[in-house]
């Protein structure tokens, strides 16, 4: 058994039968296991994802005495040995469907999707994101997938997905985080829709301990009538942010120095504390400033002998927009970050083919937005509208959101409209200059500079200028949107004016489709450059006067073998 470095990798394993199956198993996961001699019992129990390279009623038998409860038992997939098909056999909702779709994404296999709201494309109960489900899941979801219309009881008007349909039927979802009664609701037919809408604030001594923490967290929780399910975050002062009682809660922590501690009004402030830390509250200020503004304090400060804990609520009218990166194409050039930002959103904008690019991230609870090419303002306007009205909303660019995307444009739309500017949160991408220099070797190992030659924004003369200056700095320059069926011209006037510096043996790298169907890289110089095979969809690099090849790669040294 082999095991991988990355944590997140080691909650996958993979079980084969054969040396074929092997082969598939070794794409799929750095773990990977033979099927005989394993014990699956224990398997199941530590693994988040379990993959059998087997066919499907092998797998059932090996799992079917271990499958113990929804709540718990892993995500299982089966991929057959051929990897053309990959089955969720356990926990669809809870993870087996996404793992299904994303192996189909990485080794070409068909995902056989069966959980009936995934196909009909009602909304999925237990999988809305921000959302946890309790109470009669089951039977409230066959009504929904049968066509009915559960009555809706929301009292803050929790933003929900509109594939949800509601109506007025004797069903009923009750959308709210007060502390649910599992075994009333499960009986009556209801299910409550838990939003993840506290932050929970706490203040520690330095010897405080985790049971102490811990149970003061419970406590408040239980004074508050409040479900724990509904945390999103602790909140705390910087200097506890690593704090052992803290970190053992196992929650996202959020944390704030004491002059923004400082600045938000509480009901409860402290001398001493504003003695010893330098703000006079750290739990109730936390929790406030952690669910953000127009949030609303549901438990005043508690205490423990070592600590304090208050929790906020916050508005139900606040989403997040998140304008998010998706790399060049293939999921692998994804980032986790990216990729939870999407799953954890509940509406998703985008042009129509990189909606297509994350297809294997979306599910019937999530409303998404497919754009025609162009129309990028007003992308941006109805992602700050969605926002508006609460709910947490990707935007997707493809690379990364910063470099010639949608980043600075929803910048510039949220002051125009009067958006407040700190609910924007950038996610990066790997840029098309990065994968493609990745492709060709390292051209980019000097400095270097991106260049758009696209002048629909900005003036040709002003582009001319800054290749003029990169010719001049030596700069490697890597050209976004080289080359369209209306602008033919400019990269051929582009590379004229690096040849008034450069070798016509300098290297040159086009990169088309990198990491999409078809991707086609050329290496060749700047005297041989075949201009008719560049497109909006390539990215052109252009090495600088130490820029050579290795071989058939092509790398610009960073200058050690240069030092004496
Ligand atoms: N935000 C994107 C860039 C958008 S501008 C990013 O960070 O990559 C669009 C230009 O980017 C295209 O004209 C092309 O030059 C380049 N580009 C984007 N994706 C690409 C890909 N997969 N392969 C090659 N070039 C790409």
């Amino acid at each position: 058994m082999t095991a991988g470095t990355n944590p997140a990798a080691a909650s996958r394993i993979v079980l084969y039968l054969s040396e074929s199956g092997l082969l598939i198993a070794k794409r799929l996961s750095s773990l990977t296991m033979p099927v005989k001699g394993a014990d699956i019992e224990a398997i199941l129990e530590t693994y988040q994802e379990v993959i059998f390279v087997t066919a499907v009623p092998i797998a059932v038998r090996l799992i079917a005495p271990h499958i113990k409860d929804k709540a718990t038992d892993p995500a299982v997939v089966s991929v057959d040995e051929h990897g053309k098909f990959a089955v969720p056999l356990l926990s669809g909702h809870r993870g087996a469907n996404l793992l299904a779709r994303s192996i189909s994404q990485s080794i070409g296999a068909t995902a056989v999707i069966t959980t009936l709201s995934d196909i009909s494309g009602t909304c999925a109960l237990d999988s809305i994101p921000g959302y946890s489900a309790v109470g009669a899941i089951a039977k409230v979801q066959n009504a929904i997938n049968h066509g009915g219309a559960p009555s809706l009881i929301n009292e803050h008007g929790w933003p929900l997905p509109a594939t949800l349909l509601v109506g007025d039927d004797e069903t009923v979802i009750v959308v709210s985080d007060s502390a649910p009664d599992i075994d009333t609701i499960s009986s009556t037919g209801v299910v409550q829709l838990i939003p993840s809408s506290l932050t929970v604030g706490v203040g520690c001594s330095l010897d405080c301990s985790s049971e102490e923490l811990t149970e003061l967290l419970q406590t408040g929780i239980r004074l508050a009538g409040l479900s724990s399910d509904a945390i999103a975050a602790i909140a705390t002062i910087d200097i506890r942010a690593d704090h052992h009682a803290v970190r053992s809660l196992g929650i996202r922590i959020l944390a704030f120095s004491s002059e923004e501690l400082s600045s938000i009004e509480v009901p409860n402030p402290s001398e001493v504390v504003q003695r010893t830390v330098g703000t006079a509250s750290v739990a109730e200020a936390a929790s406030l400033l952690g669910a953000g503004p127009d949030s609303t304090l549901v438990l005043a400060k508690i205490k423990s002998p070592m600590a304090t804990l208050a929790i906020a609520r916050r508005s139900p009218q606040r989403g997040e927009l998140r304008v998010v990166g998706i790399g060049p194409g293939s999921p692998g050039m994804r980032t986790m970050d990216a990729q939870s930002a999407i799953l954890s959103s509940q509406v998703i904008i985008g042009f129509g083919p990189y909606i297509d690019l994350i297809d294997d991230l979306l599910g019937p609870s999530q409303e998404v937005h497919r754009y025609p090419i162009g129309e990028e303002s007003d992308r941006v306007r109805h992602a700050i509208s969605s926002a508006r009205s609460g709910y947490d909303t990707a935007l997707v660019c493809s690379g990364d959101p910063g470099v010639y995307a949608m980043a600075a444009l929803a910048f510039e739309e949220a002051d125009t409209v009067g958006f407040d500017s700190t609910r924007i949160r950038i996610v990066p991408g790997v840029t098309a200059a990065l994968a493609a220099a990745g492709l060709a070797g390292a051209p980019l190992g000097h400095d270097h500079v991106y260049i758009s030659l696209s002048d629909l924004l900005t003036p040709w003369d002003a582009i001319e200028r800054r290749i003029a200056a990169a010719a001049e700095a030596d700069l490697v320059v890597a050209f976004y949107n080289p080359r369209s069926k209306q602008r033919t011209d400019q990269l051929s006037r582009a590379l004229d004016i690096l040849a008034g510096y450069r070798s016509p043996n300098t290297p040159v790298i086009l990169a088309r489709k990198v990491g999409r169907k078809s991707q086609q890289v050329t290496i060749t110089t700047l005297a041989a450059v075949e201009q008719s095979t560049v497109d909006m969809e390539t990215l052109v690099i252009v090495g600088n006067t130490s820029t050579r090849f290795s071989g058939s790669r092509v790398y610009t040294p960073r200058g050690y073998h240069l030092k004496t």
